[in-house]
């Protein structure tokens, strides 16, 4: 199983694969005690596909408690460039909530809005998952950002 999204009015489709939505299920927040985990996303794009193939994360060298998660970003880019040379591509972040049903605070916003400004990869946007305790695809979040603008994604609802 796989959960994909259209991306506005562009045609293309995001899609979380099957392993990624495993590693979300393994490290969501749904015991009291869990602290937030997160990771980074990568993935390949195939035609109008940007698939989503995997979730790395958390590291031990990640700070990590009930309420927040800062990872270690020179690990992090270390893995990018690591990645990128077995054709995994960097597309964005996930981290956990302890909410069923999971919403950006503003500092995910401002974070991700500053990382799509300094980052030096040829990235249009960045992609952000949220992962709730709920089922999928209620309990996900899933957004991508630019410098000064963000959107939902929302799965495609049968008529
Ligand atoms: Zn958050």
């Amino acid at each position: 199983m796989s959960i994909s999204y259209p991306i506005g009015e562009s045609g293309q489709f995001l899609i979380l694969e099957q392993n990624v939505l495993d590693h979300f299920i393994k490290w969501r927040q749904s015991e009291p005690k869990m602290p937030e985990a997160g990771g980074q996303l990568f993935g390949a794009v195939e035609g109008q596909c940007i698939k989503v193939e995997l979730a790395t994360g958390p590291r031990r060298s990640d700070r990590r408690g009930r309420f927040f998660f800062i990872a270690d970003r020179l690990a992090e880019r270390r893995e990018i460039g690591k990645l990128h040379k077995s054709g995994l591509h960097y597309f964005g972040d996930w981290h956990t909530h302890p909410q069923s049903i999971p919403t950006p605070s503003g500092t995910d916003i401002s974070s991700m809005a500053d990382m799509f400004a300094r980052s030096k990869q040829d990235l249009t946007a960045f992609l952000m998952v949220i992962v709730g305790t709920a089922e999928f695809p209620e309990g996900l979040h899933v957004s991508i950002h630019e410098a000064n603008a963000w959107s939902a994604l929302n799965v495609e609802r049968e008529a």
